[in-house]
């Protein structure tokens, strides 16, 4: 059995997002996934041997400027603390909510990947899960949308290529909608780093003609020393596991192979489950942890196994919670343990294979001629 980690704080559950109304980035996003862990004996007082615990700790404003202008960070900050005074929700954007907790939270979430990367990179866990809120893929230098405040992964390859001096990385954002905030702010190289130490981003989305945030399309490659190491995979909706496998074994496990990444980060959102009431993916529970049964290989040939992943979205509880029960036991050396039927459209898996992945060939060929 491997060692696993999950890092969790009772602060992630303080970023309290429906003051005003309902909103679905909610506390018991986190509070019913540790329920689970907890039932599953991965998390608390009766976990199995090989599941630890880890604290996170607060990210320093100085981190944080790394991918963020100051005056965002001062107005998360200015925001919460009127939050706080007025017990009310201060907006970033139309729908991303502030509360008296949200800095602090956001400082946590940021902070609880590098406390992951940290035990990773001590040899003390193989790979780790931040279940941390809030997410951070919408989030740009100097924007917080799309319910997310700081950009936790790209943080988190930051603090991968200047503190533990990596200079191969890979973020795979799985989800459902494209990483953004991720591709605003790695489009022509990774802000604060090394020249020398390279990224890869995949996200795997929902076509983002039929999906916030609208962009993020195929021929966005990258430009500068990024360019051809932004891949951009847009499923169409109703898409489900088959097709998340044929992107995977079509473009993603090659271009991994021919990168050889030295450790691999998740921007891992659960709302392409398709019991997820915003997006309209087909996953399964067992999906996710299919990807990374598929990557475990390379990551252990190139990256010693160190694999972490943050949590983005994922609005259908249960359906989150299984699926995060499913990829702790698979990075635990374990097996699958709930499943749902497959639920892929043939449509979709037809156009997948006979359009989509031979448009992304050509426009890639020319950086990864393995494909
Ligand atoms: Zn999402």
């Amino acid at each position: 059995m491997k060692d696993v980690g999950i890092v969790y704080d009772d602060i992630y559950a303080e970023h309290k997002t429906g003051l005003m109304f309902g909103h679905p980035e909610r506390p018991d996003r986190v509070t019913h996934a540790i329920m689970k862990l907890t039932e599953h004996n991965m998390y608390g007082e009766d976990r199995k041997g090989n599941f630890h615990e880890i604290t996170p700790r607060l990210a320093s404003t100085k981190e944080i400027e790394l991918s963020h202008s100051t005056t965002l960070i001062n107005e998360i900050q200015q925001a919460a603390e009127r939050a706080s005074k007025h017990q009310r929700n201060i907006l970033m954007d139309g729908d991303t909510p502030v509360s008296g907790q949200s800095y602090t939270a956001a400082l946590y979430a940021s902070g609880g990947n590098f406390s992951a990367i940290d035990a990773i990179m001590d040899g003390k866990i193989k790979s780790a899960f931040v279940l941390c809120r809030p997410p951070g893929h919408h989030a740009n230098t100097g924007a917080a949308r799309g319910f997310c405040l700081f950009n936790n992964v790209v943080l988190a390859t930051q603090y991968l290529m200047r503190e533990k001096g990596l200079k191969k990385i890979a973020i795979i954002d799985w989800d459902a909608h494209a990483g953004n905030g991720t591709e605003d702010i790695v489009y022509s190289g990774v802000p604060n780093t090394p020249d020398d130490a390279e990224l890869l981003f995949f996200s795997i989305h929902q076509d983002p003609r039929t999906l916030y945030p609208g962009t993020c399309f195929p021929q966005d490659i990258g430009e500068g020393k990024q360019k051809g190491k932004i891949v951009n995979i847009t499923l169409p909706p109703r898409s489900g596991d088959h097709c998340m496998q044929l992107a995977l074994d079509q473009i993603i496990l090659p271009i991994l192979q021919k990168f050889k990444p030295e450790y691999l980060l998740f921007s891992a959102g659960f709302d392409g489950h398709y019991k997820d009431q915003l997006t309209n993916l087909g996953y399964t529970s067992q999906g996710y942890g299919k990807i990374v049964e598929k990557i475990l290989p390379i990551a252990e040939e190139f990256a010693k196994g160190r694999m972490s992943f943050t949590l983005e979205g994922g609005y259908n509880l249960g359906a989150q919670s299984n699926s995060i029960v499913n990829l702790m036991s698979i990075l635990s050396g374990g097996a699958m343990i709930i499943e749902d039927d497959e639920q892929d459209d043939p449509r979709c898996v037809e156009y997948t294979e006979n359009k989509l992945i031979p448009y992304l060939k050509e426009l890639l060929e020319p950086y990864w001629k393995e494909l």
